[in-house]
């Protein structure tokens, strides 16, 4: 980075630097990573919850179902005891055992049996087909004299273990028996043995809103199903729980299954705000992400614009500088400091005066800084010219153009300034002036050389006759010297001679004069303003110098000038020499072509407007009309060309000073040829006053 460059920090802060881009990724994966983690683990946790929940609720609702089993049986133990209490003869027993029955359908049978366990009276279920007629009662002796057998032990209600009781339907079912006891006055008369059906049992005995949404079943010690009931869903998750519903002479596990319906992706609110949460998150994370990513080409986009800047700068020719609103330097670009020959470091925060500014000038830059500063005059748009010092102490031209600073907020924080070096500008500019003036010194002297071979010639005329006209004084004088005064008295008086020759002299040597002067005023005036001269002013001027030539080559000169016309604003001399030049081509041409009856015509009339904004202002047009041999076509293409000339003695230099004399007057200069033979040249220049202010 150079030492111009001024905003180095800027710059490096937003290039990337090496391995930034690779430590944001991992950083941005590890964040990701732990989100995730966290998530998951939230949600896990709240399955958990809610699954431990569940377990609960389900563990009491089974504790609540045993209590339940264990009331209903306790029951009906005091329901068989209520009807043995009477003792009453075997047909009312069957019936109220009927009775009995009907109200419980957990009970397959009702056995009165005697002391040695023979039966004195059963009634069966009226709910079904009689349960033993498979299997024959016989079959379960052995069950029923166990239960019975522990509970005259126990002296109160005993159970036999579960057993399986096929049907003549093919199915079967799983039973247990309630043997009690009856006990009279202290002597065992007989048992009452009812059979249980365990799906029954858990049919009417466990409440049914458990029944509804769960399966209950007994189930032996080692988990062999022996009766279910409730309802037959299937899930992707099961609950369990296990009560042992322990009876006299019997021991079961009560075991109640809960299922979660599918998809039990999101089982409880929680669970599910917890999963809402976890996605909102996440998709705050991709936006994030979303929002680095722009941010990163962003910064991208930024780095590669400040570099295209500063490669942008640094090629620059033209200087940059920047100030803030107090008149403080804030930049300077290389080719600034190139100009000035200061480096950035001198000249940023630099305020008034500027190290580059000329002492001498300094007081006016001042001003015209402070006149910027407050916003009074906006810089011209084309700028303006100025003079600065290099820090060797040299001055040199400089073309400033100024902007303001507008920030990205709209507000204006200072100017910025481009700086031309013109001072190459200026020095060819100057050698093209010098080249130019040359040229037309060199033009005019040809003029005035030529000019001054056909005054030698013209002057010949006047001398000669001024010469000859004093002889004849001197002769006349001598005549009258010789003849005495009065010898001759009849004769005319020699005196009125001598002065008539006298004046004649007198003549040819103001217009000898006159010739003189206005050569002398042609080559001696150098004044370059415009000013407004009258037509009739400039051939005046030239009117002598033409007739010259003209009485030489016998040109017969015709000049056309309608009164009125406005004044022209040129420069007086120059046109004078175009006009002089054209008049001078038209009777080299015809004399070169030897026409019999050469004439020239000089004319100045109102030029035809050319478009209506041309305004009130208008043109004047001279043309010089001759007689001569017309250009020809090869020619004609050449006319212009410095240096093109078609005769021995001539220059080449006339036509082409013509037209740039009248380009420099924004006029136009051109020819047409003249009918029946011969050129007309015409060109234009500006009047000096509105046409309308002038009477046609
Ligand atoms: P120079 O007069 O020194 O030759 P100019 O530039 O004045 O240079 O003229 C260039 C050439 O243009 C002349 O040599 C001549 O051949 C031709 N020319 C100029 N004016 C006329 C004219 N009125 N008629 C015919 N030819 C002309």
């Amino acid at each position: 980075m150079s030492a111009a460059d001024p905003a180095p920090s800027f710059f490096t802060l937003f290039r990337p630097r090496p391995g930034s881009a690779q430590l944001r990724w991992s950083l941005w994966a590890v964040l990701i990573a732990l989100v995730a983690a966290l998530l998951v683990t939230l949600v896990w946790l709240a399955g958990r919850y809610e699954a431990s929940q569940v377990q609960s609720k389900l563990e009491r609702d089974t504790a609540d179902a045993l209590t339940d089993i264990r009331a209903g049986l306790t029951r009906n133990v005091q329901s068989l005891q209520a009807l043995q209490s009477q003792h009453p003869p075997a047909a009312v027993w069957k019936s109220e055992a009927a009775g009995l029955l009907r109200e419980h359908r957990e009970w397959l049978r009702i056995e009165w049996r005697d002391s040695t366990l023979a039966t004195v009276a059963f009634v069966d279920t009226p709910f079904r087909a009689p349960p033993f007629v498979r299997l024959g009662r016989g079959n379960a002796q052995a069950d029923v004299a166990l239960a019975c057998a522990n509970a005259r032990r126990v002296s109160g209600p005993a159970y036999s273990g579960s057993y399986f009781l096929p049907q003549l339907d093919g199915l079967g079912l799983e039973v247990m028996e309630l043997c009690l006891p009856q006990v009279t006055a202290g002597h065992l008369t007989g048992y009452m043995i009812a059979t249980y059906s365990l799906s029954e049992i858990l049919a009417g005995l466990v409440g049914p809103q458990l029944r509804r949404s769960q399966e209950v079943a007994f189930t032996e010690a080692d988990g062999t199903r022996l009766a279910v009931h409730g309802s037959v869903r299937r899930g992707s998750r099961v609950f369990t729980a296990q009560q042992l519903l322990d009876l006299p002479g019997s021991t079961m596990v009560l075991r109640t299954d809960s299922w979660r319906g599918a998809p039990d992706l999101f089982p409880n609110v929680l669970t599910a705000l917890v999963t809402a949460m976890s996605i909102a998150l996440v998709a705050v994370l991709v936006l994030l992400g979303k929002d680095m990513r722009l941010r990163l080409r962003a910064e991208q986009d930024l780095a590669d614009a400040l570099a295209f800047r500063k490669a942008m700068e640094d090629s620059l020719v033209t200087g940059l500088r920047a100030r803030d609103l107090r008149g403080h330097i804030t930049y300077v670009n290389p080719a600034f400091c190139q100009m000035v020959g200061f480096t950035a470091e001198e000249l940023l925060g630099h305020a008034t005066p500027a190290p580059y500014w000329p002492p001498e000038l300094a007081d006016q830059y001042h001003t015209r800084q402070q006149i910027r500063l407050t916003g009074q005059l906006a810089p011209p748009r084309e700028g303006y010219e100025s003079v600065f010092m290099r820090k060797d102490g040299s001055r040199f031209p400089v073309l400033i153009i100024e902007a303001p600073l507008i920030n990205a907020h709209g507000m204006q924080t200072g100017w910025m300034s481009a700086f031309l070096d013109i001072s190459e500008q200026r020095r060819v500019e100057e050698l093209s002036r010098a080249s130019q003036e040359r040229l037309q010194a060199t033009a005019r002297l040809a003029t005035v050389g030529e000019m001054a071979s056909l005054l030698s010639h013209e002057l010949n005329q006047p001398l000669a006759a001024i010469s000859s006209y004093a002889s004849g004084s001197i002769n006349l004088l001598k005549a009258k010297a010789a003849a005495g005064v009065g010898a001759d008295a009849d004769r005319t008086d020699p005196l009125a001679d001598i002065e008539v020759a006298m004046r004649r002299i007198a003549e040819q040597a103001e217009r000898a004069g006159k010739v003189i002067k206005s050569v002398h005023d042609f080559v001696r005036r150098r004044d370059k303003d415009r000013e407004p001269v009258t037509p009739q002013v400039l051939l005046d001027a030239i009117m002598p110098l033409v007739s010259l030539q003209a009485r030489k080559l016998g040109v017969r000169v015709q000049v056309k000038l309608k009164p009125g016309l406005p004044s022209v604003l040129c420069d007086r001399t120059m046109v004078e020499q175009v006009l002089l030049n054209l008049a001078r081509n038209a009777m080299q041409a015809m004399d070169q072509a030897q026409v019999p009856d050469p004439s020239l015509v000089i004319e100045v009339r109102k030029a035809a407007p050319v478009s209506p904004s041309e305004g009130a202002k208008g043109w004047l047009e001279f043309s010089v009309t001759d007689v001569g041999p017309g250009i020809p076509e090869p020619i004609q293409e050449r006319l212009f060309t410095p240096f093109f000339t078609t005769k021995s003695e001539g220059m080449g230099l006339g036509l082409s000073l013509c037209r740039t004399v009248v380009e420099q007057h924004g006029g136009f200069l051109g020819f047409e040829p003249h009918r029946p033979q011969g050129t007309i040249f015409r060109f234009t220049l500006p009047a000096a006053t509105t046409m309308a202010a002038v009477p046609a």
